[in-house]
C-alpha cells in the first residue's frame, strides 16, 4: 500500500470513461455532483481506492439492467476528519436478507459474478482506514466510503 493525499475529483475522472462505457450498455446516466468547490483530498492509496470506486460503480451499473442514474458525490460529514464518498443508483435494491450477505466472499446473486468485488472493497477500505456502508430500498441503493480527510 502505498498511502498518500489523493484528489476524490481526480479519481473520478479516471474511472468516468471506464464507467460510461459499461453504463452505455446498460443505459444509464452517469452524474458526478460537484459539492465541494475546492475539491476534497482524503487520504489513502490511490490505486487502490480506485478499484473500490470502479468495483462499486460496476455493481451499481449491474443493478439497473433497465437503465437508471448513477451518482457520484462526495458529502462533508459532522465529523470534521472524515468525508464520505456516496455511490448511489436506481436499480433493483436489496432487502435486509441480501445486505446481510453481500460482503461474503463469493457471495453472488450474478450468473457470471465473483462474488468478490465487495469483500475486496471492505479489505481494502480496512487497510487504508476508511469505512463502507450500505442503505437500500425498492427502488435503488447506496454505498457510503468514509474515508480520513486530508488537508
Ligand atoms: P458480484 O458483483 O460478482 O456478484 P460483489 O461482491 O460485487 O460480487 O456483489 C455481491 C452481491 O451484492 C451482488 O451479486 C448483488 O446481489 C449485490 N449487490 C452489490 N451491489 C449492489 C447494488 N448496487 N444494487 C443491488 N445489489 C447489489
Ligand atoms: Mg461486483
Amino acid at each position: 500500500i502505498r498511502v498518500c493525499t489523493v484528489g476524490v475529483e481526480d479519481l473520478f475522472a479516471e474511472i468516468l470513461p471506464i464507467i460510461e462505457n459499461e453504463a452505455l450498455l446498460y443505459n444509464v446516466s452517469v452524474l458526478i455532483e460537484k459539492n465541494h468547490e475546492a475539491g476534497v483530498n482524503v487520504v489513502a492509496d490511490g490505486e487502490l481506492l480506485k478499484q473500490v470506486f470502479l468495483n462499486l460503480c460496476k455493481n451499481a451499473i449491474e443493478a439497473m439492467s433497465d437503465g437508471g442514474t448513477l451518482v457520484l458525490r462526495t458529502h462533508q460529514l459532522n465529523d470534521e476528519q472524515k468525508i464520505v464518498v456516496e455511490i448511489e443508483d436506481t436499480g433493483v435494491g436489496m432487502d435486509d436478507a441480501l445486505i446481510a450477505q453481500i460482503f461474503d466472499p463469493f457471495f453472488t446473486t450474478k450468473e457470471n459474478g465473483t462474488g468478490l468485488g465487495l469483500p475486496i472493497c471492505r479489505q481494502i477500505l480496512t487497510e487504508i482506514g476508511g469505512e463502507i456502508q450500505v442503505f437500500s430500498h425498492e427502488t435503488g441503493s447506496v454505498f457510503q466510503v468514509h474515508l480520513p480527510l486530508a488537508y
